[in-house]
């Protein structure tokens, strides 16, 4: 439900005033978590924010919380520098580790 508001008129009419409801908390697309940095409001007031206030700057910014970042970065790296075997990566990171 909007919030709603029964508001009386200079000219003696009762309206109803209505809020636009606010976006949900962005969550991690692995762990759930609150992300930070990203805001909540109205679709209108986020869409004329800046790119740079909508999310942060990151790789994985507004879509991976801080910990499964680096998790998914140091996964990368031990790929890349052959410790590991892509075989080894949990399938949960796996189309983050493995790239686009
Ligand atoms: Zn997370």
């Amino acid at each position: 439900m909007l919030p709603k508001k029964q508001r009386r008129t200079p000219g003696n009419r009762t309206v109803t005033h209505t809020k636009p409801k606010k976006t949900g908390y962005h969550e991690c697309a692995l762990c759930h978590g609150i992300l930070h940095g990203t805001p909540r409001g109205t679709v209108v007031q986020i869409r004329k924010m800046k790119k740079s206030e909508r999310r942060p700057t990151r790789p994985f910014g507004g879509q991976l919380c801080s910990k499964c970042t680096r998790k998914v970065m140091s996964f990368r790296a031990q790929l890349k520098g052959e410790i590991i075997k892509p075989e080894d990566v949990p399938i949960s990171l796996r189309g983050y580790v493995n790239g686009v």
